[in-house]
């Protein structure tokens, strides 16, 4: 039996002949024809009972058999995403100033960053982040461990917010950054939430720290 994360299978119910979800990593949610088409193959060849876009904007296939799993990841020919683990998950990202009218800033350009550098990063906890083009934050920020929007001054950053069993809202941390300056803001957030969390995911580190005490820390 395969655990979670091994292969980059998701294990899912039934506890003799567990069947499994597989979903290969689609950085920001982007996919092109030619990805498109490895999976429908896959799914078809393979008889793949579900395909599910989920909530990370990936795709997932769903119900395969533990000597599937090889196989169908050699005829995809691409990477697992990080759906398990304590590590930076995939993040969520809307389509921002390249395609939709009320963009501020380039989230899919921030995102697609963010992607390179953090995707799959072990972390104390589960790490969740999202970028939107705007205040509207159709990526959700205000539940993502860390988050960008785009104003027209800039990207404001937010910390600590979370779904879960214990939902929680994020806090603003600063606003109207530069993209490289808001790069190095989430690099200087990600290093202070791996040294002083302790195995808490960001919203429980900053009820209990203080968001004062973490601004003051980080010289904000
Ligand atoms: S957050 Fe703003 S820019 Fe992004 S999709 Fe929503 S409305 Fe458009």
């Amino acid at each position: 039996m395969l655990k979670d994360g091994e292969k980059g299978v998701i294990r899912q119910r039934g506890k003799d002949e567990p069947k499994y979800a597989i979903a290969p990593h689609l950085p920001c949610g982007l996919v092109n024809p030619d990805q498109l088409r490895r999976i429908a193959d896959a799914a078809e060849q393979y008889g793949v009972p579900a395909l599910k876009i989920t909530s990370a904007a990936r795709i997932a296939m769903i119900g395969i058999e533990e000597g599937q799993v090889d196989e169908i990841w050699k005829k995809l020919g691409m990477d697992p995403g990080q759906a398990t683990g304590l590590c930076v998950r995939s993040i969520k990202v809307c389509p921002g100033t390249q395609f939709c009218r009320l963009g501020k800033q380039d989230s899919l350009a921030m995102g697609l960053e963010l992607d390179r550098i953090y995707h799959g990063m072990v972390l104390p906890s589960k790490m969740k982040m999202g970028v939107s083009g705007c205040k509207i934050q159709c990526a959700e920020n205000c539940i993502k461990d860390i988050a960008l929007y785009g104003t027209q001054d800039g990207w404001t950053l937010t910390i600590g917010g979370n779904g879960s069993a214990r939902p929680r809202l994020a806090d603003l941390l600063v606003e109207d950054l530069s993209f490289e300056d808001a790069k190095s803001m989430v690099a200087r957030v990600v290093e202070y939430y791996r040294e002083n969390s302790k195995r808490e995911r960001m919203g429980r580190m900053v009820d209990r720290l203080g968001l004062d005490t973490i601004k003051q820390d980080l010289g904000l």
